[in-house]
């Protein structure tokens, strides 16, 4: 399977692959065979296609990237109310354990970038653990200034992973990805937003029932009420989408 052959949705101007996790996972697989450095893969939310609206820049790293998934509830309704044939939601937490899986087995080297002092290696540790074969090739916390940023490049690089996964939050390391791709020797750079505070053990995922009922969102909303500003973004999101389903794109 190669990523061209896979249609997109264009949601309030944000290109999203039409695929579900299998598909994900075996464009990843290509994109680390094919060896090409600097492949980005943005699991998007309706928080960040909202906020495209104001940043124009995040809307031009979004379409260059090589691989754009559903993350959350809200891109895959947009996607489906604007007759895009969505599969499934495709979240970072999800790939990312998949990723792991398809990797253990062809002895794949991640480098995991980001989260609070200790807790990416934790997240390593875990990982390693968790799937036999696979590689943590190095770790680093998500908290450095512009001055270091030529070590941490030329650390991740002395490892040359297959994987780079960036932690950072979205969007930031969407900007941060893109703006190191061409210098970071990595076939493939996710951004993985909270990822590794859940595989460490440090914040708790939403419990099954509420990622079968799509709520996933609300127990965040719940648990972290200072996410609160932020999902504020979701009613006007909705609207954003309707006005470019029935023809009114301001
Ligand atoms: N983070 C980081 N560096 C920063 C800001 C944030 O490494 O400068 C980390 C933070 O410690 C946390 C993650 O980025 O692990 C953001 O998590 P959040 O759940 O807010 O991200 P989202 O999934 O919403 O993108």
């Amino acid at each position: 399977m190669i990523i061209k052959d896979i249609a997109t949705a264009s949601i309030l101007g944000c290109k999203v692959h039409l695929l579900n996790m299998a598909e994900a996972v075996q464009i990843v697989e290509q994109l680390v065979k094919d060896g090409q450095d600097g492949n980005q893969v943005v699991t998007l939310n309706a928080e960040i296609i909202y906020q495209t609206k104001k940043e124009i820049e995040l809307q031009r790293i979004i379409n260059s990237a090589s691989l754009v998934t559903a993350d959350g509830i809200g891109t895959v309704w947009a996607a489906r109310v604007l007759g895009y044939p969505q599969k499934e939601r495709v979240s970072g937490i999800d790939l990312l354990h998949e990723v792991c899986a398809a990797g253990a087995t062809r002895g794949w080297k991640l480098y995991l970038l980001g989260a609070a002092p200790g807790v990416a290696a934790k997240a390593g540790q875990k990982l390693e653990r968790s799937y036999p074969g696979l590689k943590v090739c190095g770790s680093r916390h998500g908290y450095f200034s512009q001055q270091d940023e030529p070590k941490i490049i030329a650390e991740i690089n002395s490892k040359s992973p297959d994987i780079l996964l960036a932690a950072l939050g979205a969007p930031k390391q969407e900007y941060w990805i893109d703006q190191k791709r061409d210098a970071l020797k990595a076939p493939v750079c996710i951004g993985v937003g909270g990822s590794f505070d859940v595989i460490a053990g440090i914040k708790k995922r939403a419990p099954k029932l509420f990622i079968m009922l799509n709520l996933e969102w609300l127990y965040r909303l719940l648990t972290e009420p200072s996410r609160w500003k932020r999902q504020l973004a979701l009613p006007a999101f909705v609207l954003a989408v309707l006005k470019q389903k029935y023809g009114r794109t301001n």
